[in-house]
């Protein structure tokens, strides 16, 4: 059985610092922008020229995080309420046979400063540091198939959640405003999709969650069955700005 070896052509960095509340696919929070740093021999203009005309782009890369825990044949997607199995091949799960992912991502701009080839990329799904291994022109007239029959996965999940924020959280999101204009609507998208187990989706429990964007650490609770409130925000490392 032949074997193949592949090292990173570069990294993502993400407003995603830890896997909980990432969405479960790529274009459904359009406010998480994040950027793919080319590497060592990769990081030249040339492999890029040509690029910046198209919008979007084909990304695959490593579930770098989850790949030492290994693949199963059968998973339960969240899709279907995290109680029923499939096979590992009928999914999107990152505990695959070989842990590649495949994201379609906004290409926003690609940018050289000091020598370094940046992607400006938006609609993440991936989490900081994931490597790359390659990345492709996204070609509609073949990549996009809008008669198909996507199974259990026909539509982007319903966002029946609503989010609000706190007055203190307003506060603070306006004065991080010019270093994070997005922040706000990034919390709002990212708090939609309901990032809780599937299991605990359609109930009102009363715990305190966090999730961490960039450098802050966002508390939040359910208020009623589809109601979030964002109740406090703190930078990650307790430094005094
Ligand atoms: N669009 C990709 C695909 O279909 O191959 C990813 C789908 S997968 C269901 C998306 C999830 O992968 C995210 O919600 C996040 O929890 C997880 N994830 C993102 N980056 C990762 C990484 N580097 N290592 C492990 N898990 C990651």
């Amino acid at each position: 059985m032949s074997s193949y070896q592949f090292s990173p052509i570069g990294y993502v960095h993400s407003p995603y610092k830890e896997k909980f509340a990432i969405p479960r696919q790529p274009g459904l929070v359009s406010a998480a922008q994040g950027t793919i740093e080319l590497i060592n021999d990769f990081n030249q203009q040339e492999l890029t020229r040509g690029l910046a005309d198209f919008s979007h782009i084909w990304v695959l890369f490593v579930f770098h995080q989850t790949a030492e825990q290994g693949w199963k044949p059968l998973i339960r997607p969240p899709r279907l309420g995290g109680n029923k199995k499939i096979g590992v091949l009928a999914s999107r799960s990152t505990f695959r046979p070989n842990p590649i992912g495949m994201s379609v991502l906004s290409l926003d701009d690609i940018r050289v400063t000091n020598k370094q080839c940046l992607l400006h990329v938006s609609g993440l799904d991936l989490l900081e540091g994931t490597p790359v291994l390659d990345i492709k022109p996204y070609v509609p007239y073949s990549d996009s198939v809008p008669q198909a029959n996507a199974s259990y996965a026909t539509h982007a999940p319903n966002e029946t959640i609503s989010v609000s924020i706190s007055e203190s959280v307003n506060e603070f999101l306006l004065n991080v405003n010019s270093r994070y204009p997005k922040l706000s609507s990034l919390i709002i998208q990212v708090l939609e999709q309901d990032p809780r187990p599937a299991y605990k989706q359609q109930q009102v429990d009363d715990k305190i969650y966090g999730i961490r964007l960039y450098e802050f650490n966002i508390k939040w609770r359910l208020i009623s069955a589809r109601k979030i409130q964002v109740f406090d925000i703190t930078y990650h490392d307790n430094a005094t700005r």
